[in-house]
């Protein structure tokens, strides 16, 4: 997969998706994310590339041009145009089943607005597609960029290990991921689970299965409306939730 990232602030990207699992997968050339500065398209003395908003108000804006014609370079040898996303806190709020969608596109463009934002013109332009990482204000799109490649790129195909490592993940399926626990066996007087002790796969499958059923019903029971449950799990989170409104009559 290509990643471009317009940006002004290249290096707070580079510094971050250049380590660990996602900079691994660069280095063996699954993954290739090229930066491009904003800048480097401004086309006056002092390479500005904001100016004051028209109407008045606050802050700068970013400016159509050097936007346009970074983007230009950027897909200049590509066959067809890419989907572009605009990081924005008025975009369609981020999450894994976008990611998993995301992961399957060959070349995506992120823009990174700062200041005020960007000159609405260009936006219109690239036919970007608004994604937030969430109902709250940054000061720039690099962090949420930074946010949605990380979960967009694990989910390419050789950046993990293998699919499990991602599949059975918190919200891969709809559910919350069962609880993990490594050595030592016994911790301030708490034991991990004896059923992950067992060596009997089948026994520890049905565990977690439960676990996690159990933990998205706890923490974040909306999730349960969208996720994947045979009839015989329905039930059960039925009497579950029964024993529980039980319990406060
Ligand atoms: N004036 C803009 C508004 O009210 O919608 C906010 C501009 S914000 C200070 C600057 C940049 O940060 C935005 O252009 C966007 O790229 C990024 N940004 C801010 N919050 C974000 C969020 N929740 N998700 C994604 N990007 C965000």
């Amino acid at each position: 997969m290509r990643i471009d990232c317009l940006t002004l602030f290249p290096q707070m990207l580079q510094s971050v998706l250049e380590e660990s699992i996602i900079g691994r997968a660069v280095k063996n050339e699954i993954l290739d994310i090229r930066y491009t500065n904003i800048r480097d398209f401004a086309e006056n003395k002092h390479n500005r590339i904001d100016d004051s908003p028209y109407g008045g108000g606050m802050g700068m804006v970013m400016q159509a041009e050097p936007i346009y014609r970074a983007f230009c370079e950027v897909t200049k040898d590509a066959s067809a145009k890419p989907r572009v996303i605009y990081l924005s806190p008025q975009g369609r709020v981020f999450n894994q089943a976008i990611a998993k969608e995301l992961s399957t596109e060959e070349h995506l463009v992120f823009l990174c607005g700062h200041y005020e934002g960007v000159d609405e013109r260009v936006l219109e332009a690239l036919e970007v597609e608004e994604l937030s990482i969430g109902d709250y204000v940054l000061t720039g799109g690099e962090i949420a960029a930074m946010a949605v490649i990380d979960a967009v790129a694990r989910l390419v195909p050789g950046v993990l290990p293998s699919e499990e490592a991602y599949s059975e993940e918190s919200l891969y399926n709809g559910l919350l991921e069962y609880p993990q626990y490594t050595r030592p066996p016994v911790f301030m007087g708490k034991e991990v689970p004896e059923v992950l002790l067992s060596g009997h796969h089948e026994k520890i499958e049905k565990w977690r299965r439960e676990q996690s059923i159990l933990r998205t019903l706890k923490k974040r029971p909306e999730l349960l409306l969208e996720a994947e449950l045979t009839e015989a799990e329905y039930d059960w989170v039925e009497s579950l939730m029964k024993e529980d409104n039980d319990g406060f009559n």
